[in-house]
């Protein structure tokens, strides 16, 4: 049976890497009828901060992704879901003490300012940081001199010479390290009495049964020690899948949290109203692709046709561009109703200006306005954001101030032109009954005046848009009351 497990460290928000992370232990989960446990990894106290625990839950929900155990769910049999409460009930110290009795793991009280002299010798030398393991095999009565001085031991796994550790990754293939090249005995127990991320790491994935281990290519060095580490214990490891990391197509190096040009973190895709099933697609197609040219695949598909072995080993390069195509590929496909309901969230939110202007619009009027501004853009914009944007807009275009003969003598019109133009579209709205046909009446127009093509079209974005590109004038047009059009058209005019 597989259990699968997420285990963020709670030290942030929840960064795109992370949530690739997730997401492939999501879809392994599902896909293999298994179970996903959620880990919070946070023995790293100094790193923690504050409700990291709450947004990262938060964010995978927002992202559609949900677990089976965690510290909300959980299975007595393998509770509890926190590090730190793990070790407060020994669960991790238990296994350190056995590698202490069999010799394997030892004290080390080597001061930092020797590990400083030590790593400063080495860098002298040419030599790759290593610890020289120099407290392995010490007397009794030195470690006795050593803590009667005060020191305080870390504890160190001693690792076997020359040894191979080896693996069948389901993304990389078959990976080796020799124990030789690993920078020497390395630290399980942090002098406070907190084991180290590679000691609980294993002991957590024996302890709950885990059977695949999917996280981040970052993490592959880390792999050999914790192998290291289950052979000591007598334990077998998990299957283990290292995902690709996720890179910086300028810099062509991986995603750093620095790279400010980049969204990433996922609260931040929310707030410029990218919507999550768009997402949980994007964020599936990093590292892993299916059979054949498509593109968009829903959540129940992508757990349908999800196979591990189609996970890559090179490097996925984040592509805004992409992300935005199939964002706007969901904004296209979805009822008008449900984005409605999706930019009132987020103009709730008021992350933008304009989205805190709009909070001040009674709510039914609001989304009369939303669900019109949809009507004519959804095939156009790319995020919901803009859909407030535009909204805004169209709700303040009588507060602005355009100043239209500039744009019109810059342009080369003829006045009278756009004269009779205005004139004659006002003439129908100011005539025309509730039932008026804006578009055939912006025909009719042309038909009367003769002017054709950009000349009819241009002087009419601008009234109407302030801007000479727009889409269907007549959907604007439609946004408006018929009093406001006719307002629209007569500043024109004067
Ligand atoms: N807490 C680790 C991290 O956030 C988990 C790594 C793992 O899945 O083993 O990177």
């Amino acid at each position: 049976k597989v259990r699968v497990r997420y285990a963020p460290s709670p030290t942030g928000f929840l960064h795109i890497g992370n949530a690739q992370s997730a997401l492939f232990n999501y879809l392994f989960a599902r896909h293999f009828n298994g179970t996903m446990v959620l880990r919070i990894e946070d023995t790293d106290t100094k790193r923690n901060v504050q409700s990291g625990e709450d947004s990262q839950r938060e964010n995978l929900h927002w992202l559609g992704i949900d677990w089976d155990e965690g510290p909300n769910k959980p299975n007595p049999k393998y509770a509890p879901y926190r590090q730190s409460e793990r070790n407060a009930q020994g669960i991790y110290h238990k296994y350190i003490q056995e590698l202490l009795d069999k010799g394997i793991a030892y004290k080390d009280y080597t001061t930092e300012e020797e590990l400083q002299e030590m790593r400063e010798r080495q860098r002298a030398n040419k030599e790759a940081p290593h610890y020289d393991g120099r407290w392995y095999g010490r007397s009794e009565e030195e470690q006795k001199a050593a803590e009667a001085k005060g020191l305080k031991p870390t504890i160190r796994f001693h690792f076997p010479k020359d040894h191979e550790y080896q693996w069948d990754d389901i993304a990389r293939g078959h990976v080796s390290f020799n124990s030789d090249n690993l920078g020497g005995d390395f630290i399980i127990e942090k002098s406070d009495g907190m084991p180290t991320y590679n000691f609980a790491v294993v002991v957590d994935d024996h302890t709950m049964d885990i059977t695949h281990v999917l996280r981040g290519a970052d993490h592959i060095s880390n792999t050999p020690k914790q192998m290291a580490i289950y052979e000591a214990l007598g334990w077998e490891h998990p299957v283990f899948c290292h995902i690709p990391l996720i890179f910086n197509p300028k810099t062509r190096k991986k995603l750093s949290k620095r790279d400010k040009d980049t969204l990433q973190f996922i609260n931040e895709y929310k707030k410029h109203g990218y919507l999550p099933e768009a997402i949980f697609n994007f964020i599936a197609f990093l590292g892993w692709s299916p059979k054949g040219e498509r593109e968009i695949y829903s959540k129940d598909e992508l757990i349908k046709v999800y196979d591990p072995e189609r996970m890559s080993k090179a490097p996925a390069y984040f592509d805004q561009k992409k992300l935005d195509w199939m964002n706007a590929q969901y904004i296209k496909q979805m009822d008008v109703d449900e984005l409605a309901d999706r930019t009132m969230e987020l103009v709730k939110e008021g992350e933008t200006e304009e989205a805190q202007r709009l909070q001040s619009i009674p709510e039914d009027e609001l989304r009369e306005l939303l669900k019109k501004t949809i009507h004519v853009h959804q095939r156009d914009v790319n995020k919901l954001l803009e859909v407030i944007e535009y909204a805004w807009s169209y709700y303040s275009v009588l507060d602005e101030h355009f100043n239209y003969d500039q744009i019109v003598d810059n342009e080369d019109f003829a006045k009278e032109d756009v004269l009779a133009v205005l004139n004659g579209l006002k003439d129908k709205l100011v005539n025309g009954g509730d039932d008026l046909d804006y578009s055939q009446a912006i025909k009719e127009v042309g038909k009367e005046t003769g002017v054709k093509g950009r000349n009819l079209y241009f002087p009419l974005n601008l009234a109407f848009t302030g801007s000479t590109s727009a889409p269907q004038i007549y959907e604007i047009m439609d946004i408006y009351s018929r009093k406001t059009d006719v307002e629209l058209l007569d500043r024109m005019i004067t």
